[in-house]
């Protein structure tokens, strides 16, 4: 079965993100744990932590179809000492509020070389980052979400995640979140290639590593490394896309997240998608 949620609004406080999940009867959600456009944020409050879990409880959604997402300005393959040091201490900060919260995952963009270093580079710093989060907190999954490949952010191809997974000490707590926007616009042909593409996301990957998706229409061609999101179905994926997704078991039992641009959609979009479920 699927469950479907969308990116919600946790303005106000966490505990307010499983209330606007159920206003969109969703049954997975994504949020932000702190203010994605800052570096440090007040703590998590015990009163916020404790609501946050009686409402998760209290709409039926579990952590494994909750998907933190982590602050814009984390770059865990920043070239730069500052940027790195900042990054790493952010990151861990993520990492250690999913924890208070009973959370199992935390989603984020690998990084970027800002011109200044190699791919390959970028990419083992992003490795070494991970591999200290992870080695100084407990239950958290590192899930690593493929990018457009816009600017200089890295982990557009999937080698590239897969180098990433390859570095990582406990592979038990590493894992991916594909982005249907990003996949198609770095140039993997979803919409006349479904099958090839997912059989290659199977060799270089492997299923067992997805542990979300961002459902997300897009407005740009594709491999045009762009990112801009579009509401389900007025985007160049298309209904046939989306139906084949429904109907895909592969993506069962994970959270499937939207990040489509107009949020007053999210509740119909949510019910356009479960009802392809099973045609
Ligand atoms: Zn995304
Ligand atoms: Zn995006």
């Amino acid at each position: 079965m699927k469950h479907i949620g969308a990116h919600v609004s946790a303005s106000g406080g966490v505990e307010n993100a499983p209330l606007n999940a159920a206003h969109i009867k969703a049954d997975a959600f994504a949020l932000f744990t702190k203010n994605q456009r800052q570096w440090v944020s007040a703590p998590l409050t015990a009163k916020s932590i404790a609501l946050f879990k009686e409402r998760c409880l209290a709409q039926g959604i579990t952590a494994d179809y909750i998907l933190p997402h982590d602050s814009y300005l984390i770059n865990l393959g920043s070239p730069e000492v500052e940027g790195q040091a900042k990054s790493q201490a952010a990151f861990i900060d993520e990492m250690q509020r999913c924890e208070q919260l009973g959370l199992t995952m935390l989603n984020f963009h690998p990084g970027s070389h800002l011109n200044k270093i190699s791919i390959q580079e970028c990419l083992d710093k992003i490795a070494d980052n991970i591999n200290k989060a992870l080695s100084v907190t407990n239950g958290v999954t590192a899930v690593i979400e493929n990018t457009a490949g816009q600017g200089s952010n890295v982990g557009n191809r999937l080698e590239e995640i897969r180098y990433i997974i390859d570095r990582i000490d406990d592979k038990s707590r590493v894992g991916v979140c594909l982005d249907t926007c990003h996949f198609y616009s770095a140039g993997y042909d979803i919409v006349n290639n479904y099958d090839g593409v997912f059989d290659e996301f199977e060799k270089t990957i492997g299923f067992e590593y997805l542990r979300g998706i961002h459902l997300n229409d897009t407005k740009k061609p594709i491999a045009s490394r762009v990112d801009r999101h579009e509401t389900i179905g007025n985007g160049l994926l298309g209904m046939d896309f989306f139906k084949r997704f429904m109907n895909d078991k592969r993506f069962d039992n994970i959270p499937i997240i939207l990040e489509t641009p107009d949020e007053s959609r999210w509740a119909d979009e949510i019910a356009l998608l479960r009802d392809m479920e099973g045609r």
